[in-house]
């Protein structure tokens, strides 16, 4: 039996009441309000109780509705009651409606709360161009927090409060430095500092993260300028940087403005590139290869991404995974793929990077199986560009402030 104390609270309307009304006139439009309100009565059940609240809305509390595949048999019968249109004079007048629900455990005591969440369903159906939406009160929050960090984040980028960290990449033989990823960091005014777990995601569902990554490849070309040749930069380029060619323009721009090698920068993209719109991110990627910069695939392993796939990639370099390289000393399927993946690079003559190295005993593991390029915290955490160049004796160190050139773990 279907609990007693489980109920829908919901709010119809006629969807363009006021064009209806501009369109037919008063009277016939009275009668086309007629209509609508009857259809809802045949709709609702005997035990069901409904109001009319204007001329165009219509309030009910669905009696007993345990699930939400209740509600949908509910709203489907809705649907079919208005799937045809009604008869004016012998001339069709669809009749659109718009629902919004929501659950109530007591509506006969807490019918206004539940009529204002009905009703923001109902605006959110609305937004969605949806014949009926449910209240979910998770739903709303988060959407609106997101949209408040968004908002903080473009205030971020025009302040200038993103910043980027860098974290050695060392190479696996000579134990020596071979450049550094560049790792963005947000400085808020309250003096936090926020990593990209907690802002990436939201920004790369958004504009924001145009503007974003143009700046943090301007940044990191601007720094290539002082740093040794022989020294690389990667920045992390979220997908849809890839769809035209603006990501191109910027890069090129940058690399003329401050006289850098185009070969000293590395752009650092996913396998979701190869999901959706394939042929043009590969080819911007082909484009930028031409130029001469260079293209790392990260997180490899983590994709869906298959191996016939792999054969086109246009890329120069493939970092494995950390979930892979962290357990790869206690877990034999994780040392074989990272074997099998550094094998597979190399024999398309591709380097390899193997990322989330901890320890010693795995860094020494990677270099015996043939892994080019190290990084992860047994080097260095992401330092804050200051430091790490003062720690790794890049810039000439201010007299005043002289800090140690540091010294790696494993020599
Ligand atoms: P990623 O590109 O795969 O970067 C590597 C992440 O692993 C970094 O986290 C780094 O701090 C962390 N890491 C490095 N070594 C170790 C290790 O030994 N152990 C562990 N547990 N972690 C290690 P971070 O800086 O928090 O960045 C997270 C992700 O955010 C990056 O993953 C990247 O996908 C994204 N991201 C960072 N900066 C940017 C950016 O400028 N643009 C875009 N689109 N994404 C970015
Ligand atoms: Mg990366
Ligand atoms: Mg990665």
């Amino acid at each position: 039996m279907t609990p007693s104390n489980h109920n829908m609270v919901g709010l119809v309307e006629l969807a363009d009441a006021e064009e209806l009304l501009d369109r037919l006139g008063r009277s016939s439009f009275g009668d086309v309000q007629q209509a609508f309100f009857q259809r809802l009565q045949d709709w609702v059940r005997p035990r069901d109780e409904w109001k009319r609240l204007d001329d165009n809305r219509f309030c009910v509390i669905l009696r007993g509705m345990a699930t939400r595949g209740e509600l949908e048999l509910a709203t489907s019968k809705l649907e079919r009651m208005f799937a045809e249109p009604h008869y004016q004079f012998g001339r069709p007048v669809s009749l659109t409606i718009r629902a919004g629900f929501t659950e109530s455990s007591d509506p006969d005591n807490d019918l206004e709360l539940a009529l204002r969440r009905a009703s923001m369903a109902l605006r959110q159906a609305r937004d969605a161009a949806r014949i009926y939406d449910v209240y979910a009160p998770q739903k709303t929050v988060q959407a609106a927090e997101e949209q408040k960090l968004l908002e903080r984040l473009e205030t971020a980028v025009d302040l200038g409060e993103l910043q980027l960290y860098y974290q050695p990449k060392i190479h696996a033989s000579y134990q020596s430095l071979v450049g550094a990823e560049a790792l963005m960091r947000w400085h808020t005014r309250d003096k936090k500092v926020i990593p990209p777990g907690q802002f990436i995601a939201v920004a790369e569902c958004h504009d924001v993260i145009r503007p974003m990554t143009f700046w943090a490849v301007k940044s990191a070309i601007a720094r290539l300028a002082l740093w040794p040749e022989e020294l690389t930069i990667a920045v992390n380029i979220a997908p849809q940087l890839l769809l035209d060619g603006q990501l191109a323009s910027v890069v090129n721009d940058a690399l003329d403005i401050y006289g850098v090698s185009p070969a000293r920068l590395v752009l650092e993209v996913t396998e979701r590139i190869m999901v959706d719109n394939q042929t043009t991110m590969m080819e911007q990627l082909a484009d930028m290869r031409v130029r001469g910069v260079k293209v790392s695939l990260d997180d490899f392993g983590t994709g869906f991404s298959s191996l016939s796939y792999f054969r086109d990639l246009p890329v120069d370099e493939i970092k494995i995974d950390g979930s892979f390289v962290m357990k790869m000393l206690e877990c034999g399927k994780d040392h074989a793929i990272v074997k099998a993946v550094i094998d597979l690079a190399h024999n398309f003559s591709m380097k390899v990077v193997a990322e989330g190295v901890e320890s010693t005993e795995i860094a020494e593991r990677l270099k015996d199986l043939g892994c080019d390029i190290l990084q992860g915290y047994v080097f260095d955490r992401p330092l804050e560009v200051g430091t790490f160049e003062a720690s790794y004796g890049i810039v000439k160190p201010n007299p005043r402030n002289q800090q140690p050139v540091r010294n790696h773990p494993i020599n």
